[in-house]
């Protein structure tokens, strides 16, 4: 059996810097330390912190006032930010700087007075954070093609975009193709909003699909890269599958003359795909596992202030 692993393995640099500092946090001041939301939508990362004390919210009232919290890598609206300085709470905002850059697109373009579209997926974190940087008027939220028919925007209104960072990039492109046809002057953020991160990781998994008879993408239900992870795989025509652990998968799938590509989302951590590779091999002898450079490596991201804890 072969095994192609992506060329993209282990955390984006904004996964990367928001685990920091929590550990940093829970090694330098102990529980109860408190995150709102999941930190990063990994089932290991979060329950891993969880053991060693971390809570996680869903309300800032739910933290008692002065403690401790970091706000999640997905971003906050900013009203929660306003909640927390009104509580008195010593908090750190783990927001990735590239979905800042995206709440700072969404509050220039409402300063203009852009009618935003923001294409994303409802309910996700990141979205409903990006959403609150938009003037509630200007705002519309849509989530694939054939939502930009239904759009109501007065045609005297100049119109702009934004997107979720982790979106397909083929489907974004097609919606975007859309919007420009209804508005012909649309307004693009400066760069691209999908991030590098998920990028690189939709062009490793389009490589494996031409090498691979199945793909198995490791990532958490609740993660928006991975899931687009197992899209891009299927939308290749190779069967693919995503599992949160080794166990979840049906190894059944598997026979010894195949060709088995494994991916993994940005908040994954390295080991889970370890295990992956360790129970294949429980089970086939002659399984050779095959790499290609890693073009993230050098990638890293400032850690902001840590002393706004103290
Ligand atoms: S996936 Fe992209 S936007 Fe999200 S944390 Fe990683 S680098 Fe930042």
């Amino acid at each position: 059996m072969e095994i192609y692993l992506a060329r993209t393995q282990g955390f984006c640099a904004g996964v990367a810097s928001a685990v920091d500092i929590v550990e940093f946090a829970l090694g330098k001041y102990g529980p109860p330390l408190y995150v709102y939301h999941e930190i990063v939508h990994n089932t290991f990362v979060v329950n891993d912190f969880r053991n060693r004390g971390a809570v996680f919210v869903e309300d800032i009232d739910d933290v008692p006032e002065g403690c401790r919290i970091i706000l999640s890598a997905h971003g906050v609206p900013p009203e929660v930010i306003a909640k927390a300085k009104k509580r008195k709470l010593k908090f750190l905002d783990a927001t990735c700087p590239l979905v800042t850059k995206v709440h700072n697109e969404a509050v220039k373009f409402s300063a203009e007075k852009y009618a935003t579209v923001l294409i994303g997926h409802k309910g996700h974190q990141e979205l409903t954070g990006t959403a609150g940087y938009v003037n509630p008027n200007l705002l519309h939220i849509i989530e694939k093609e054939e939502d930009v028919e239904h759009l109501e925007i007065d045609s005297s209104q100049p119109v702009a975009y934004l997107t979720q960072t982790t979106l397909s990039v083929d489907e974004t492109k097609g919606i975007i193709e859309k919007l420009q046809k209804k508005f012909p002057k649309l307004m693009a953020p400066p760069r691209s909003d999908i991030c590098y991160a998920t990028q690189n990781r939709q062009d490793a998994v389009k490589e494996l699909a031409e090498i691979c008879d199945i793909i198995i993408v490791c990532g958490s239900p609740n993660s928006s890269n991975s899931n687009r992870l197992r899209e891009t795989g299927a939308n290749a025509g190779v069967p693919s599958y995503i599992i949160d652990k080794a166990q979840e998968f049906d190894f059944s799938l598997l026979n010894s003359g195949m060709k088995v590509g494994i991916s993994s989302g940005a908040s994954v951590p390295t080991k889970i795909v370890d295990e992956l590779i360790n129970e294949i091999k429980n089970r086939h002898s002659n399984v050779h596992v095959h790499t290609f450079p890693n073009p993230e490596k050098n990638i890293v991201f400032k850690l902001p202030d840590l002393k706004v804890l103290n």
